[in-house]
């Protein structure tokens, strides 16, 4: 109740924050989930109340009016502790502030919701403590009910925490990639469809009580990864650090498409062999090498490593890739560019083969092999032609002003170097993020 009314008095006060903030919490292929946070109103009894959105890329047709939507808004209310969400009210508009048609739902239905999906993301927005004070309270508070169990569950979290801040310190700043979302929800993220009872059921079973505001409080303890937890959808809420995943209007990566065809640059390619070494750092094998430079628009960035996501994480015109090899250089003003090539099966890759040798035996291992060396520009294709675009690195923390050069046209891989890789990361993609009104470029 205080938080509406504090809304209530701001709005008037500042009547510009009465429109609303719409904020990005999901994204997937066709669409993006918003919450406007200044909407979020605590009501008694663990039950919250707040407006989402499903923004659609393309409209689509509604089938009692016959003209075209793209947005339903959706006035939602959440129970916190029960995990449940329901819709009271939904708005279909043709385009922003252009209301088609608006329905109350009748028999309002309260439904599990379910971790990984877009729901899950708005439960987290609306249900999560709104202060580091309330969190801990409510952790405490959570941990007096269990008991022991929870300070067992306690300890082993810290030291599992310590040991990856430890991870961290000596891992190099390797810049990974993310995973793919789960299969599409739009029909849960606007309540379609209707669950049948027994889903909540086994919901409930699956989780039992240990409330919402332990998870969330866990959730900063995960470390990122492709799946899970700690998957790409809640990359945003695991460190403060992170928040540009979540936040971002110009991530990477993206389905490239609708570049505008002009005479690029070439990009100068000033690589040479170097001595290398092989790392296994957890998201993906990285190679780190001294092996020359790019140069650019009067730029010159240095390669510092490079490594691989399977499937590719970008996209051409909806299409994904086997894998694709990203090439990180760095300025000397700190600007970074990545060079990406697309992989595709084919024939047998000579470099990614003197790679694949030489890889650690573990994770977070690495292998520096004495008397060898390799020569980056073996990773390029004949044609240097590329789509360009504004971006960010593809795992957190998901910073901005990144460079991307994507090259047209793909290099091969063998199927089984394919499968030498799909045995250590099965999938270390992040998903597409929105391009927003970005501009791509490409070499006509
Ligand atoms: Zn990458």
């Amino acid at each position: 109740m205080r938080v509406k009314l504090l809304a209530a008095f701001l709005a008037a006060a500042f009547p510009a924050l009465a429109a609303a903030a719409w904020q990005l919490v999901a994204s997937e292929q066709g669409k993006r989930v918003e919450i406007d946070r200044a909407s979020i109103a605590i009501e008694a009894g663990g039950v919250s109340t707040a407006r989402g959105r499903v923004v659609l890329d393309k409209p689509i047709v509604d089938a009692k009016t016959s003209a075209s939507y793209r947005i339903i808004e959706m006035s939602n209310r959440f129970n916190c502790a029960e995990r449940t969400l329901s819709t009271l009210k939904r708005s279909y508009f043709k385009e922003e502030g252009e209301l088609l048609r608006q329905e109350e739902v009748k028999a309002p239905f309260d439904m599990p919701v379910r971790s990984g999906t877009p729901d899950d993301n708005l439960f987290r927005e609306v249900c999560r403590p709104k202060s580091k004070g309330e969190a801990a309270a409510a952790a405490s508070k959570t941990a007096e009910r269990v008991g022991e169990v929870a300070g067992e569950l306690r300890k082993l979290n810290e030291a599992m925490i310590e040991k990856e801040v430890k991870k961290d310190l000596q891992r190099s700043s390797a810049h990974g990639a993310p995973a793919p979302a789960p299969a599409a929800r739009t029909a849960a993220a606007t309540h379609d469809v209707k669950p049948a009872p027994a889903r909540r059921k086994t919901h409930r079973g699956a989780e039992p009580g240990a409330g919402h505001a332990a998870s969330a409080h866990a959730h900063a303890q995960i470390h990122w990864s492709y799946e899970g937890e700690g998957g790409p959808q809640n990359w945003g809420r695991l460190s403060t650090e992170y928040a540009a995943c979540a936040s971002g209007k110009r991530q990477s990566p993206i389905d490239i498409r609708d570049g505008i065809g002009v005479d690029l640059e070439p990009i100068q390619f000033a690589y040479r062999a170097a001595n290398f070494r092989v790392l296994d750092n957890g998201h993906t094998i990285q190679v780190a090498l001294a092996g020359g430079s790019i140069s650019l628009l009067g730029k010159t960035y240095q390669l510092l490593q490079f490594h691989f996501h399977r499937p590719s994480e970008e996209q051409v015109n909806g299409k994904s890739f086997d894998m694709v090899a990203h090439m990180v250089h760095k300025a000397d003003d700190g600007k970074l560019a990545v060079v990406a090539v697309l992989l595709e099966k084919g024939g047998e890759h000579p470099l990614i083969q003197t790679v694949w040798n030489n890889l650690p035996l573990e994770k977070n291992d690495e292998v520096i092999p004495p008397s060898l060396t390799l020569d980056p520009g073996q990773l390029l294709p004949d044609s240097r032609s590329y789509y360009t675009y504004m971006g960010s690195l593809t795992t957190p923390p998901c910073s901005e002003g990144v460079l991307w050069l994507v090259l047209k046209k793909p290099q091969q891989i063998s199927p089984e170097q394919l499968a030498v890789f799909a045995r250590l990361y099965k999938n270390n993609a992040r998903p597409p993020q929105p391009a927003f009104d970005r501009l791509i470029k490409e070499s006509r």
